[in-house]
C-alpha cells in the first residue's frame, strides 16, 4: 500500500471522525509497566480544538466510513454521495505508533461505519486494540466505539484493551431514533453498554480479591448524543442523559450541536447556526446534576423545559427559587452553598475551610475567587456593604446581564434572530 493512498485513507477518515464529540480520555490510570511505549497515566491527555470547539486530541479515525446504515444525520450514511475508504487493522496500528513515535498524539481515538454487520465491524476494531497492546506494547490511551448491536464476547475483548468504550446514544428519544435512524433501536445500544457496566463491576470486585486481573475498561463507558437534530427540547434531552448516567454508571455524557450537513426536510436545513450556546447549557446542568446535587427535575420540568439561553442554569434556578435566599455563607451547610449562583466548588470548598478561622466578609470572598456579579444578590456574609434586597427575580437578571460580558453574546443573538 502506498503511503499517498494511506494519507488519501486518512484524510478521509479523520474528517468523518470529526463529528463524534466524545473524545475526552480523562479518567485513566494505565500505567506503563512493561516498558512499553506510552503511559496514560503519567501525563495524561493533551487536547486541542478545533475552531468550532470540537475536541480532536487523540488520533482520532474511523476504521471505515463505508455503512450499511442510513441514519439522516451522519455524514457517513450509505445515502450520501461521498468518498469512501477504509483503512486495514495493520494500517492503523502502524499510524498510531507512527504518530505516538513522533510525539503528535497520545493515544488513539477509534470508531468506524459499520460494514457487513455490527460483529464483523467490532472484531476488527477489537483488533486494532489488541494488537497495539499485545504486539506493540503501547499503553497509551485508546477509546475503541461499541457497535450497536455487537456481542457480548466482542464487548468483553474490547474492554480487556481500550481505556475507555462508549457507544453513541445519538438521538434522545426513541421517537426521534425512528424518525432518523430506522435502521436502528434503543435495544442495540443498551444491550452493549450492560455488558460493559456488568463487566467493570465484576472486574473490579474480581480485583480485590485476585490482585493480577486485568483492569477492564479502566476509564469507563461514555456517549454521546446530538442536541438539535430531531426537535427534543433540553427536558428530554437531560432525562435520557440522566437516566443513563443512573443505570449505565456513564463516565460522561457529550452534547454534540448538530452540524446541518444535508438537504432533508427531516432535519434543520443546511445554514442553521449549530447550537453551541445551548450545548453549552446542556454541559453545565450536567455538571450541576454530577457535582453540585442537583436533581434533575429541579431544573427541567414540565414548566420549565427548556433552559434559558440567557443565563446559566443554576441561576436559573436561584431566580425561581428566591424563597431560599440570601444564603448566609458564613453558616450554610455545603449543598446550599453549593447552589449560590456565582460560586464553583472549589470556591465552596475554600469558604468552608476559610470560615473555621474567621468570618468571611466581601474582601475574603472576592479573594478566593467568588464571581461577585452573580453571587451578590443570592449571599450575606460578615460585611454588609453591596447586599441587595428587595430585587424582583426579572431586575437581577436583568442588572446581572447589563454587567456581564459574555462570550456567547453575539451568538446568542444570532440564536435568537431564528426565532424572531
Ligand atoms: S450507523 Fe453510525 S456510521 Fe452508520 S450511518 Fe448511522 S450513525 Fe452513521
Amino acid at each position: 500500500m502506498s503511503f499517498q493512498r494511506v494519507q488519501e485513507k486518512l484524510n478521509i477518515l479523520a474528517d468523518a471522525a470529526k463529528y463524534d464529540v466524545s473524545c475526552s480520555s480523562s479518567g485513566s490510570n494505565r500505567t506503563n509497566k512493561n516498558k512499553g511505549l506510552g503511559d496514560a497515566s503519567a501525563s495524561g491527555i493533551c487536547h486541542t480544538y478545533t475552531e468550532d470547539g470540537r475536541c480532536v486530541s487523540l488520533l482520532k479515525i474511523l476504521l471505515t466510513n463505508h455503512c450499511i446504515f442510513d441514519c439522516a444525520y451522519c455524514v457517513t450514511r450509505k445515502s450520501n454521495d461521498v468518498k469512501r475508504a477504509a483503512f486495514k487493522v495493520q494500517e492503523v496500528v502502524d499510524l498510531t505508533m507512527n504518530f505516538y513515535r513522533r510525539n503528535y498524539i497520545e493515544g488513539l481515538f477509534l470508531s468506524s461505519g459499520i460494514f457487513k454487520s455490527a460483529d464483523y465491524t467490532m472484531e476488527r476494531l477489537v483488533a486494532v486494540a489488541k494488537k497495539l497492546r499485545l504486539e506493540e506494547n503501547f499503553n497509551g490511551y485508546i477509546h475503541l466505539k461499541s457497535i450497536p448491536g455487537a456481542s457480548d464476547e466482542l464487548m468483553r475483548e474490547a474492554g480487556l484493551y481500550a481505556d475507555r468504550l462508549s457507544v453513541n446514544i445519538e438521538i434522545p428519544t426513541e421517537k426521534g431514533l425512528k424518525l432518523l435512524a430506522p435502521d436502528k433501536n434503543r435495544a442495540d445500544f443498551i444491550k452493549p453498554m450492560e455488558k460493559v457496566k456488568n463487566e467493570i463491576i465484576q472486574y473490579k470486585s474480581e480485583k480485590k480479591i485476585i490482585r493480577s486481573t486485568p483492569k477492564y475498561a479502566p476509564a469507563g463507558q461514555s456517549t454521546q448524543m446530538i442536541v438539535g437534530a430531531s426537535g427534543e427540547n433540553d427536558m428530554q434531552i437531560m432525562y435520557t442523559s440522566n437516566y443513563f448516567y443512573k443505570n449505565f454508571n456513564l463516565k460522561r455524557v457529550y452534547y454534540s450541536g448538530y452540524v446541518p450537513i444535508s438537504y432533508d426536510t427531516r432535519l434543520p436545513q443546511i445554514g442553521t447556526p449549530v447550537p453551541m450556546l445551548r450545548e453549552n447549557r446542556l454541559y453545565q446542568t450536567d455538571w450541576l446534576l454530577r457535582f453540585y446535587g442537583f436533581n434533575i427535575e429541579e431544573i427541567l420540568n414540565e414548566q420549565n423545559q427548556s433552559l434559558d439561553l440567557d443565563i446559566d442554569p443554576k441561576l436559573g434556578w436561584a431566580l425561581r427559587n428566591m424563597h431560599e435566599f440570601p444564603v448566609d455563607v458564613n453558616k450554610a451547610d455545603k449543598r446550599m452553598l453549593a447552589r449560590i449562583p456565582g460560586l464553583g466548588m472549589k470556591s465552596v470548598f475554600k469558604i468552608l475551610n476559610a470560615r473555621r478561622y474567621r468570618q468571611l466578609t466581601w474582601d475574603h470572598l472576592k479573594a478566593i475567587g467568588v464571581a461577585f456579579n452573580r453571587a451578590q444578590y443570592f449571599m450575606v456574609c460578615a460585611s454588609n456593604q453591596f447586599e441587595k434586597r428587595d430585587l424582583t427575580p426579572e431586575k437581577i437578571k436583568g442588572l446581572i446581564l447589563q454587567n456581564s460580558k459574555s462570550k456567547y453574546t453575539s451568538m446568542l443573538s444570532n440564536q435568537l434572530n431564528l426565532f424572531g
